[in-house]
């Protein structure tokens, strides 16, 4: 094996790492799961599917715990006072339930502490004091892709609300959750104090730091949780180091935002996923959340066990005993959206593999080569995009800019190709001799100089 696959791969690192406490935890009902879709969480604790995490998805975890580890000391060189990281908390999940009421059933394998019974145990990332206010309140640090960063910004510049809240609906709960707990609906391990119950907390603060961790860009979201009206509602939200767009209309679609009721909903929604899980409801009751389907991990198991019924609640649909040719019609509809979807997919990796050929072409525009059966013509778009939109900038600052970027390379280009493929059919006419001939040529019809030459 090579030097670097035995030394620097993510294998041979995660050997070195070996096996944490975190890799042998089954799954069970926590702040961190409770946003998932009700039918997933039914599969999961009934062991109807599993989700553990392969090795690059722990990878991604273990990434993740590297930004939040530098942002615990960002936090304590601003002088904030951190009370505890990955504070071990456990939360009533229901609201008539006080801690005190909780049983001892085992330890968790993480912190080592109780797990009760009707309680989700879960870990703060962060319990700070507020340096305006000097209360306790809760930051919840997610360090996340690009693509799902510029996914939020998007929605929120878009005034798209729905699409926004889905997006972090599984973090805004996890965050809530801690708030409730903070609020005295729950109990916390403090590192010095050992267990404690602020029960003299009614409004609790709390933070969502959103990190790009491809680019260091920050989304900051901060909430209010009032335990007298069980209300979780938003009051901030400031963005660095990408574009929003408008902040005042970014600001305004987050800032209407509230749930009232929040503890009770999201107890509510569990106590049925846990009578679904033991058998004293029909599963088909649970709501699914198909905004998540698309990339879900127990889908399998979940058309397998809810008969495909994926985007809609069971209770719309009606048995049938189709005759024969219903049956048969039906089976080639599938068969043939199965065949779609594999040539979609094979389409899908030769795109790929076509927009990285067409990097060795000079430039985008038209190519035409000739083949048997007559002239395949490719069509190459090319856009460059840059990290920095240049084109806002004033002359005189754009000028400075691009002095500093000569020196430090700060901007990054990215060039984009999009190919279209067409065949022409050469004319019955044509000779096969004549064809044959012009097989391998590749002839450039406008914009770029032959690739060959
Ligand atoms: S496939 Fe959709 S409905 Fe089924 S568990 Fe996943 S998210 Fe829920």
């Amino acid at each position: 094996m090579a030097y670097i696959e035995r030394t620097y791969s993510v294998e041979a690192l995660e050997g070195v790492r070996g096996e944490r406490p975190r890799d042998r935890m089954k799954f069970y009902l926590s702040p961190s799961v409770a946003g998932y879709c009700a039918r997933k969480l039914y599969l999961l604790l009934t062991g109807q599917a599993e989700d553990e995490a392969d090795l690059r998805l722990r990878h991604i975890f273990r990434d993740g715990e590297i930004h939040e580890e530098a942002y615990a000391a960002l936090l304590r060189a601003a002088g904030v006072e951190v009370l505890g990281e990955q504070v071990p908390a456990d939360v009533a999940e229901l609201p008539e339930v006080s801690p005190s009421e909780f049983v001892e059933s085992g330890r968790c394998l993480i912190c080592g502490e109780a797990v009760f019974e009707n309680a989700l145990h879960g870990h703060m990332d962060f319990l700070v004091v507020n340096p305006e206010t000097a209360r306790p309140e809760v930051i919840d640090h997610k360090a996340v892709s690009t693509a799902h960063f510029e996914k939020v910004l998007r929605n929120a510049r878009d005034r798209a609300r729905d699409e926004l809240f889905r997006n972090v609906k599984p973090y805004l709960v996890q965050l809530g959750l801690y708030m409730v707990t903070l609020s005295g609906a729950g109990s916390l391990v403090l590192p010095d104090s050992g267990r404690v119950v602020f029960d003299d907390l009614d409004e609790v603060g709390g933070a969502l730091i959103y990190k790009n961790k491809n680019n260091g860009a920050q989304m900051e979201v901060r909430f209010r949780y009032v335990r007298s009206e069980d209300r979780l509602e938003l009051n901030e939200v400031a963005v660095r180091g990408a574009d929003s767009g408008d902040p005042e209309r970014v600001e305004r679609i987050f800032l209407g935002y509230a749930i009232p009721g929040f503890h009770r909903k999201v107890s509510t929604r569990l106590a049925r996923v846990r009578e679904a899980a033991e058998g004293r409801l029909d599963a088909r009751e649970l709501p699914a959340d198909s905004w998540q389907c698309a990339y879900c991990r127990v889908r399998e198991a979940c058309e397998r066990v809810f008969l495909g019924a994926v985007y809609r609640s069971a209770r719309e649909h009606s048995e049938i005993e189709p005759d024969e040719e219903l049956r048969r019609l039906m089976a080639e509809d599938h068969r043939l959206a199965m065949e779609i979807l594999r040539l979609e997919n094979l389409r899908e990796a030769v795109r790929e593999r076509l927009r990285r050929a067409c990097e060795r072409l000079p430039e985008g525009g038209v190519y035409v080569a000739k083949v048997p059966e007559g002239r395949l013509i490719l069509t190459v778009g090319r856009r460059t995009s840059r990290s920095v939109d240049l084109s806002r900038l004033p002359p005189e600052e754009l000028e400075q800019v691009l002095e500093l970027n000569r020196e430090y390379g700060f901007i990054r280009e990215t060039v984009s190709y999009y190919p279209v493929v067409r065949l022409v059919r050469e004319n019955r006419g044509d000779s096969p001799r004549k064809s044959k001939r012009n097989t391998a040529s590749l002839r450039l019809v406008r914009g770029a100089t032959n690739p060959g030459s």
